[in-house]
């Protein structure tokens, strides 16, 4: 039966609300000295104990790093005086909110900062039903190009559907030929990046966090256990850290080489720019947009 869409909307609401909260405590605990991994565990402890689910290990990308840092098993490391993304994912029944803020602890990038914060917001003004995905792209890239700096040309923003944490349509940060028309109760992610580098990102080092794209019979008793725990996560990202340790390392790679895995590496500014985000997660309504992420006073 499928399930009414109002219901469905509820959903996210939910998941929006709870990540907005946890989002402004996470926001107190991002300081020079204190250790990322606690502030990782912080966002995804608080998720559960409010009952939601991480729709992927918390982000904690700094400096030249856009996206896909997330604390490694015992991490020991700590902030310095960086310019710290925060991504929080949260799902309820598989309805996702995806919401990241920059917390400048350099206190030299306010400029950087503000200009991918409005840039989200000059995006949000103009989504309604009827929009195109090229309109949003020319007025991302014309904001952060106004402020005298590059929006991030290989990152974008995405839709939302259930169990999916980035389903099409893409949702370019500069103006793009082909665009797609959102419609009424789309669920979009906006994620405008800017940096004072080349405007490209670029892999790098070991990935923390992978999904499970296709589960395939393995011997190893290790992998066989590991996949069955992965299973939970329904497809969705989640961290190494999070597995159990028996073997891990073995039973992941075991896993890899059926093919089973997608890995997330950490993506970085090609020139080493540094690099601010500014995410919040919208329903597309007739009229306008209602941002399910933003802090309900
Ligand atoms: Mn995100
Ligand atoms: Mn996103």
């Amino acid at each position: 039966m499928e399930e009414d869409i109002e219901s469905v909307l509820d959903n996210y609401r939910s998941a929006g609300r709870i990540l907005a909260e946890i989002r402004e405590e996470a926001i107190g605990k991002v300081k020079e000295g204190s250790l990322l991994l606690e502030v990782a565990e912080f966002v995804e402890t608080s998720i559960r104990e409010k009952g939601a689910e991480p729709a992927f290990p918390c982000n904690i990308s700094r400096n030249e790093e856009a996206a896909h840092a997330t604390p490694s098993i015992d991490d020991e490391t700590v902030f310095g005086t960086d310019l710290v993304k925060i991504d929080i994912g949260v799902h309820i029944d598989g309805y996702i909110g995806d919401s990241a803020v920059t917390v400048d602890l350099s206190g030299n990038c306010d400029a950087l900062v503000r200009a991918s914060e409005a840039a989200l917001n000059e995006a949000i003004k103009i989504i309604r039903d009827g929009v195109s995905t090229v309109e949003i792209g020319e007025v991302i890239e014309n904001t952060i190009r106004g402020q005298g700096y590059k929006p991030v040309v290989n990152l974008s923003g995405h839709g939302l559907i259930r169990y999916n944490s980035h389903a099409p349509p893409t949702i370019p940060n500069v103006r793009y030929e082909h665009g797609v028309i959102l419609k009424e109760n789309d669920v979009v992610a906006i994620e405008p990046f800017a940096t004072d580098g080349t405007g490209k990102v670029v892999e790098s080092g070991n990935p923390e966090i992978y999904s499970l794209t296709k589960a395939k019979p393995v011997r190893l008793r290790e992998a066989k256990k590991l996949l069955e725990e992965i299973k939970n996560y329904q497809g969705l990202p989640f961290a190494k850290r999070w597995l159990p340790r028996e073997r891990l390392d073995l039973a992941l790679r075991t896993l890899k080489n059926t093919g089973a895995l997608r890995e997330y590496p950490v993506l970085r500014e090609e020139e080493k720019g540094l690099i601010s985000q500014a995410e919040h997660t919208v329903i597309v309504k007739k009229d306008g947009c209602e941002v399910t992420t933003k802090l309900s006073l």
